[in-house]
């Protein structure tokens, strides 16, 4: 059971220590695999175990049922320094109460529709939704870009930054995620999509892009061989929107 529930939970590296089902939600004690972990000051790695803390992080759901890693995040004495340190774990940073898939899944759903509606279906503030979209920005989403034909660029406007906006990266084909950059500055999306490789950015054969200008003279230095249509992935979006709506007044 629990090397299946290890295997259902698919988190590199971690393995569940048991279970409890509480009506909708089940909670999995979950540990790293590793038995050692590295100290931050002197960078050597200790095996000796200090103390063990706890702390409930909120996971992707499975179908209807609400998910909570408790999740030990070890201390272990550092044999160099003698001090204890507690260890970096790559699923949840720390003093954080959700997973970072747990962001994403939620940032890719303000992307598909926005960030008002998908705060109150995921019981989440809106100010919540937001700063777990900043946190995506900050990291680098493990993306395969090998068979990225067509692009959409969009934005998100976070209420709480003031006139912030995020921009966002999406796979046509896929609706997956392919980045966020945090600043709608041209330099910084050239940057950032210079890093995908030239050969990448001359696969791109089609860009979607809504009308801010900016956008448009960056894709057409970037993406040569791109064909750039106005903002199909807006009109998926306000449509999508759009049945919900209707789906509501009926
Ligand atoms: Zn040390």
């Amino acid at each position: 059971m629990k090397r299946q529930l290890t295997k259902l939970l698919s988190l590199a590296g971690v393995s569940v220590k048991s279970q409890k089902q509480l009506e909708n939600t089940l909670i999995l004690e979950v540990e790293s695999k590793s038995k050692k972990a590295i100290c931050p000051r002197c960078h050597k790695s200790s095996s000796r175990l200090h103390q063990n803390h706890y702390s409930l992080i909120k996971d992707i759901p499975w179908g209807e049922t609400e998910v909570f890693l408790r999740v030990n995040r070890r201390q272990f004495k550092c044999e160099k320094c003698s001090k204890p340190f507690s260890e970096e774990l790559d699923f949840v940073k720390k003093r954080q109460k959700y997973t970072n898939r747990y962001a994403q899944n939620i940032t890719e759903q303000v992307v598909k529709s926005d960030l008002k509606s998908v705060a109150k279906r995921n019981n989440l503030t809106e100010s919540e939704v937001e700063s777990m979209i900043n946190q995506m920005s900050e990291i680098v989403l493990p993306i395969n870009l090998k068979n990225l034909k067509r692009l959409g660029i969009d934005e998100i406007s976070l209420v709480k930054g003031q006139g912030k906006f995020i921009v966002v990266l999406v796979d046509l084909d896929t609706g997956k995620l392919m980045g966020l950059i945090d600043e709608r500055k041209s330099k910084t999306i050239k940057e950032y999509l210079k890093s995908w490789g030239e050969e990448i950015l001359n696969q791109i054969e089609e860009v979607s892009i809504d009308l801010y200008k900016m956008y448009k003279t960056v894709v057409e230095k970037m993406c040569p061989k791109a064909v750039i249509t106005a903002d199909r992935f807006h009109v998926t979006k306000i449509l999508h929107q759009e049945l919900n709506q209707a789906r509501i007044d009926q």
